[in-house]
């Protein structure tokens, strides 16, 4: 290894564990208001944006959710594969995810996940009504794993967990949105350019998608407006922290938008950016599982692409 490319390795690593730092903090961060209206968030908390726990689940603080520990369960399961992403070893990962009973569960997954028990077919029927954000919210994994291999192959690892509880257009698209724009952040590449070479290409392809307009607030467990709340909360702030501030006090989906801002957001402001209170208060458990995992899968992915 040069010098160059030793530093630029140190770098890849730092913004993919900030990626998957920033998954979990913004899952901590968006469960407390879940479901709630930016009105029912602003009389109880003003602006909120501590990781304080409580909200539905009753969680305690920097108690994360289904968002952050599917992705680890994913992650496990892609690193036992070399760093290869094979349906049927994700399906047991998410079927094992289930019967450790989580706190919490989307309908999608638990119906597909009863289905794959009896079917033993990793892969969940098409269905236009799967496009929730369930896919979406724990693709990271995927993107670290699979860092520097051809993007065909990125969307096929993509789809490939993404399709074991939602076969979706819709879902596939910001899927492998989300994996590209976390792999262009993590390899340092500035925002603008993220939005001509990922951005504007989705949202010709899909203009569902299209997020410039009307604030979107309460956004549904809706791909489509998930991802606009998302794109609007990165593109209208300019800092981590206010970034996920801005998606979870839309309420609605919070700790999902949280979670998938965070991925984003940390890849691409990096490590430094992290507020070192918000670190503080992560489940520890959960704050070393993310480094470590990080660490591994583009440990992974660098021998994949040597080999
Ligand atoms: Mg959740
Ligand atoms: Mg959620």
């Amino acid at each position: 290894m040069t010098p160059e490319s030793t530093v630029r390795a140190i770098e890849w690593v730092a913004r993919a564990e900030a990626a998957y730092l920033g998954l979990a903090l913004g899952d901590a961060l968006g469960a407390t208001v879940e479901f709630l209206t930016p009105r029912e968030i602003r009389s109880q908390y003003g602006v909120h944006r501590e990781l304080r726990g409580g909200g539905w689940l009753r969680l305690k603080p920097g108690q994360v959710t289904d968002d952050t520990t599917m992705s680890l369960a994913l992650g496990a399961a892609i690193l036992a594969d070399g760093g290869t992403v094979q349906p049927l070893s994700c399906a047991h990962a998410f079927d094992g995810w289930m019967r450790a009973k989580p706190i919490d569960i989307g309908n999608t997954v638990r119906r597909n996940l009863i289905t794959f028990r009896g079917s033993g077919d990793p892969c969940a029927p098409p269905s236009e009504n799967d496009a929730g954000n369930g896919a979406a919210m724990r693709v990271l994994p995927v993107a670290l794993g699979t860092l520097g291999r051809e993007e065909a192959a990125v969307r096929g690892a993509v789809r490939a967990q993404a399709h074991v509880t939602h076969n979706n257009a819709s879902s596939d698209a910001a899927s492998e949105f989300l994996a590209l724009a976390v792999q262009d952040f993590v390899r340092g590449e500035p925002l603008r350019q993220v939005y001509r070479r990922r951005l504007i290409p989705l949202l010709d392809a899909r203009p569902e998608f299209r997020y410039k307009g009307r604030r979107r607030e309460n956004p549904s467990g809706w791909i489509v407006e998930s991802l606009q709340a998302v794109l609007q909360a990165l593109m209208e702030t300019d800092g981590f922290e206010a970034c996920l501030v801005n998606v979870t006090n839309r309420g609605g989906d919070a700790d999902t938008t949280g979670a998938i801002a965070g991925m984003l957001a940390g890849a691409f402001y990096g490590a430094d950016a992290i507020p070192a209170r918000w670190l503080r208060a992560l489940d520890p458990t959960v704050r070393e599982a993310c480094r470590s995992q990080a660490r591994a899968l583009v440990a992974v992915a660098a021998t994949a692409a040597i080999a």
